[in-house]
Formats: structure tokens, C-alpha cells, sequence
């Protein structure tokens, strides 16, 4: 599928919108998310155009998989104490995964006991 320049991430990286930055680098840009569902909440995006995970792992360069993989551990590092009991990436793909935003992003949730994957089944 297409890539939607229009998403909200997109936005956010063409600075049209605002966000609560974290990080940026060449590679990624990293913020809070609006409604958090944990008391640390962040994103990682990447600033290419890539929809989902296997957009990103089929047609983003070396430098960019190297990139971002490396951002989203600069972050975690950036968050440090207020996630030093451990955290959870996610990434969620497609109608089935509860992808909202068609940009591929990193959810970096912690901050106290997660417990185990999903809720509902
Ligand atoms: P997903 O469901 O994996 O696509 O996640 C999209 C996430 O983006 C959700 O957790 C939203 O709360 C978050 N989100 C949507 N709009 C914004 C925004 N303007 N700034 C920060 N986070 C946002």
C-alpha cells in the first residue's frame, strides 16, 4: 500500500504539529505519546516514509535499519531510571494489531509491572 504523507506522524515530522520531543537524530525522532497507556509512554518513528515493520525492513537502507534500531536503544537510555525496572517495546502492524497511526513507530511502554503481552483474547 501507499504511503500516506498525510498521518499524523508525518505531520509531526514535517514539524506541522507539535509534539513532546525526546530524541531526534538523522534516523528517528522519538517523543511522548498524547494518551499513554503506562507511566513512560514513548514513540520512536522513523523519518523515512515507511508504513509499517515490514515496509521499514523491506525498503529502508542499511544506514536507516542501523539508524533507528540504535535510536530507539538511545532512548530507552534517555529514559533510564523512570523504566530501570525493565520495559516493553511494541510495535503494531495492520488492522489485527491495532495500528492506528500508518507510520511505522516503536512504542516504548514502562514505568511499573506491565504484565504479561495482551489483555484481551
Ligand atoms: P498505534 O495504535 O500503534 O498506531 O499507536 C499510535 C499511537 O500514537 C497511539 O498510542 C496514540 O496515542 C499516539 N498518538 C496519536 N496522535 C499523537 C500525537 N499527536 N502525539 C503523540 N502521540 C500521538
Amino acid at each position: 500500500m501507499a504511503y500516506d504523507s498525510n498521518n499524523i506522524f508525518a505531520k509531526i515530522l514535517r514539524s506541522e504539529i507539535p509534539c513532546e520531543k525526546i530524541f531526534e537524530d538523522d534516523f528517528a525522532l522519538a517523543f511522548h505519546d498524547i494518551h499513554p497507556q503506562a507511566p513512560v509512554h514513548a514513540l520512536v518513528i522513523p523519518k523515512g516514509p515507511y508504513e509499517n515493520y515490514a515496509a521499514f525492513a523491506a525498503d529502508a537502507s542499511d544506514e536507516e535499519l542501523i539508524g533507528f534500531t540504535r535510536a530507539v536503544s538511545e532512548v530507552v537510555e534517555m529514559l533510564g531510571g523512570s523504566i530501570k525496572g525493565g520495559y516493553r517495546l511494541i510495535a503494531n502492524c495492520g488492522a489485527h494489531g491495532g495500528q492506528e497511526v500508518p507510520h511505522y513507530h516503536v512504542h516504548i511502554l514502562g514505568g511499573k509491572a506491565l504484565g504479561r503481552m495482551v489483555a484481551d483474547k
